[in-house]
């Protein structure tokens, strides 16, 4: 399927992970992406695997706490393509597995700059630039429900972007729809302190009424269907790609 042909797609923290797939997903449903991390390095090497799929594709390097690097992954963005129709944050961090009590405030503030004032902080710098019929996507987690051990700040966070896509969901209608995926467990560098222990793998992965892990594919196909016009009458909402993990009712 091509349903984002002529589409312009930014996607953040998109060299590796539940990014690349997402990137990858778009592009080879037609988008042009503009994938972006931390490092060149990772940023080239990214480039070049899109690339070698036959995807259009351009590397920008982006700390998304950096104003500076956010205004540069725009403007390279425009100069290239001329628009952007899609952008998806999907940039966090989970730099302490302490609990709340616990966690120092320079955590505390790393993890909410990251994982929140980043995400609205990338949508202000966008905004202007979006066109009619263009999709904002947030990248939460199936611990924005139930905050889970080692994970219960993070967790917090990520409930924010449930509200934030409410939120900009109705300050950016009718022109742009605004929503969420709130992915359950997928193997990636990130999730990997928990995953490489096998008891927890087994443990989360039967906790799934499927009864396997996710793939960064399910979610590029989660992300793919929210920013095609199949979703056009879909805006404020959180897709829970998790297996069938609870979330809610
Ligand atoms: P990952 O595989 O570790 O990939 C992280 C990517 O983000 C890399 O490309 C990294 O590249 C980049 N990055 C890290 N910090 C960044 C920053 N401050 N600014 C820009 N880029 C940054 O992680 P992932 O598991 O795919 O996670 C992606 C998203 O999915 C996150 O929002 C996470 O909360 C969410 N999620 C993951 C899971 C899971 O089980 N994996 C479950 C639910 C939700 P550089 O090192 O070059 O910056």
């Amino acid at each position: 399927m091509k349903r984002l042909e002529g589409k312009v797609a930014i996607v953040t923290a998109s060299t590796q992970g539940i990014g690349f797939g997402i990137a990858e997903r778009l592009g080879r449903e037609g988008a042009a992406v503009v994938i972006s991390s931390r490092r060149q390095r990772n940023v080239d090497e990214a480039v070049e695997k899109l690339r070698a799929k036959g995807i259009e594709v351009t590397g920008v390097v982006c700390h998304v706490a950096n104003a500076q690097h956010r205004k540069n992954l725009i403007t390279k963005t425009i100069e290239k393509y001329k628009n952007i129709d899609i952008i998806v944050s999907n940039a966090a961090a989970n730099p302490s597995i302490e609990g709340i009590l616990a966690s120092e405030e320079s955590v505390i503030d790393k993890i909410w700059e990251i994982n929140v004032k980043g995400s609205i902080l990338l949508i202000k710098d966008t905004a202007p630039y979006l066109k009619k019929g263009s999709s904002v996507i947030f990248v939460s987690s199936i611990t924005a429900y139930h905050p889970s051990e080692s994970m219960f700040m993070y967790g917090v966070t990520k409930t924010a972007l449930l509200g934030l896509t409410k939120a900009l969901a109705a300050e950016m209608a009718p022109d742009t729809r605004v929503n969420c995926i709130a992915p359950g467990f997928v193997p990636t560098h990130f999730s990997n302190f928990l995953l490489s222990n096998e008891a927890i793998k087994n443990e989360i992965e039967n906790r799934t009424l499927v009864k396997r892990l996710g793939t960064v594919d399910d979610i590029g196909a989660a992300a793919a269907f929210l920013a095609s016009d199949d979703a056009s009458y879909i805006t404020g909402e959180t897709l829970v790609v998790a297996g069938g993990v609870p979330s809610r009712l």
